[in-house]
């Protein structure tokens, strides 16, 4: 297996991260945010979720936040559709976005909790889901949460997780995503994963989605990119989580993958200044530090001494 050279990184601060902020941030905020994130040279981005206000209040605004972001077309935005009615909202602003990404958790308890549905319902959702997506044009992402492990349950099966993974494959999904939704993976197991994974689905595009929930993301990370993976999501500032169970903080951060990429001369095509820039201003805003180490040390420079 020949390591990628090149890698696609999704940020998904807008959508993982915002979503789980404690406090409402407002839409005029969250504009600024995404369009200084556009301007570090993203190819890719989640910047809205079409989920029930109600049930996550702090992406209520998502609408809103798509009809005013002004980024550069090179930038493919995906929203979050959990459910039929969700993508028929989200049809309705079809001009504002590229891709959508569908979620379903491998494990029963975590899908139940996550989004109140038993894994084979959410399976037989995204099979009228996806060919709905797919006549519009759009990319559908399928992400497979709870991939690495189960807060609830434990152990979750790769062969359980590449079934699914299968499914979605058949149903015509163009990506699909395995989350290491609550931090419980370890490099030799995303290795054998990842191997296994390019085996059984080749030609597929396979994104890695790790948490730095236990500070192994980045390890995990690089696992999956000596197997061939080539896709990652992150989330700049370290931001994001998990709703169930609290807790579950922390997606990897963007600014420590490029760090690492940059230095291991894997080309990612993002800016890691810009995104530095754009992660200070998420901590004013969000009046807090964030996590990301590179935000503290800043970029390795040779020429300091
Ligand atoms: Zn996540």
């Amino acid at each position: 297996m020949s390591r990628p050279q090149q890698v696609s990184i999704r940020e998904v601060g807008p959508r993982d991260g915002f979503q789980n902020e404690p406090d409402l941030i407002p839409t005029d905020d969250k504009v600024r945010l995404i369009e200084a994130l556009a301007a570090a040279g993203y190819t890719r981005m989640e910047v809205a979720s079409f989920v029930r206000p109600d049930v996550i209040p702090q992406l209520a605004d998502g609408v809103e936040v798509l009809r005013r972001i002004q980024v550069p077309d090179t930038i493919r935005l995906s929203v979050l559709i959990p459910n039929e009615r969700g993508l028929g909202n989200a049809l309705a602003e079809r001009e504002h976005f590229h891709d959508i990404g569908l979620v379903v958790s491998a494990s029963e308890t975590h899908n139940r909790l996550n989004i109140n549905r038993s894994v084979e319902e959410s399976m037989q959702a995204s099979a009228r889901l996806i060919p709905r997506a797919l006549a519009e044009g759009l990319h559908c992402e399928a992400i497979i949460a709870t991939a690495f492990g189960c807060p609830y349950e434990g152990e979750v099966k790769a062969d359980t997780v590449l079934g699914l993974a299968q499914r979605f494959v058949e149903m015509g999904a163009t990506e699909i995503g395995f989350g290491d939704t609550t931090g419980m993976a370890n490099p030799w197991q995303v290795e054998d994963f990842f191997a296994r994974a390019f085996e059984r689905l080749p030609g597929v595009e396979l994104t890695a989605h790790f948490h730095n929930t236990r500070g192994q993301g980045l390890a995990n990370a690089l696992a999956a990119l000596n197997q061939g993976c080539a896709s990652f999501e992150s989330s700049f500032g370290e931001l994001g989580g998990c709703p169930v169970p609290p807790g579950s903080t922390g997606n990897i951060a963007t600014e420590d993958l490029l760090s690492m990429f940059s230095e291991m001369g894997v080309e990612t095509g993002v800016d890691l200044p810009a995104v530095i820039d754009a992660a200070r201003l998420a901590q004013h805003l969000l009046g807090r530090k964030l996590g990301s180490h590179t935000l503290v040390a800043g970029p390795v420079d040779w020429h300091r001494g």
